[in-house]
């Protein structure tokens, strides 16, 4: 990872903070255990996790709000029309927990920054066009957080009830994943 990390530095295609911030991200999921080291049942909690994470992002679905709440908003936030939750640091989404979760489910860690991100944008696999990381990649934070103006344009919908019921389920199974695997 560090070759192919120097490599990107060489190429232009990333700036030394990135590289550095991409490096902390792979040192985290190097402490991690996999999903060899766990007994069966831990590791079809971590799968289950996983699974949850792709089902409550297809409930969820298109959404207008997200694609237009940055608007007008100064930096981190307001550098993408959309997506101002994740004018945020990669680092505080991606904590020790949920990077471990997404290893023990056998899920490789990111392999670059967005293609169409900016720097200057927060964390850095928001683009243009959104995350650009698969949910299963995702920390689950990012796929439980519902603020008010999304909150308001999904209780709208029929899905909103089976969105409430995955978000507390992902919650459960990220908190029993959490207890056995410390
Ligand atoms: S959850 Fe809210 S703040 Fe986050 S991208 Fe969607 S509308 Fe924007
Ligand atoms: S991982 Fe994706 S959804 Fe989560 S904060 Fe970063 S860009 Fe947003």
């Amino acid at each position: 990872m560090l070759v192919l990390v120097q490599h990107l530095i060489r190429s232009g295609r990333w700036s030394r903070a990135r590289a550095a911030e991409m490096g902390r991200l792979y040192a985290r999921f190097e402490a991690q255990p996999g999903p060899r080291e766990l007994e069966p049942a831990a590791r079809a909690e971590a799968e289950r996790v996983a699974r949850l994470k792709r089902t409550l992002s297809d409930a969820i679905g298109e959404v207008r709000a997200c694609a237009r709440c940055a608007k007008g908003c100064a930096a981190p936030s307001g550098v993408f029309d959309g997506g101002r939750c994740c004018g945020t640091a990669t680092l505080e989404v991606f904590a020790p927990s949920e990077v471990r979760a997404i290893k023990l489910a056998g899920i490789a860690p990111p392999s670059e920054p967005a293609p169409d991100g900016d720097e200057r944008g927060g964390c850095m696999f928001r683009g243009a066009r959104g995350c650009s990381l698969v949910p299963e990649a995702r920390p689950a934070k990012c796929l439980v957080y519902v603020c008010h103006e999304l909150r308001h344009e999904l209780e709208e919908t029929p899905r909103w009830s089976r969105i409430q019921a995955l978000r507390a389920e992902l919650d459960d199974a990220l908190a029993r994943l959490a207890a056995r695997t410390g």
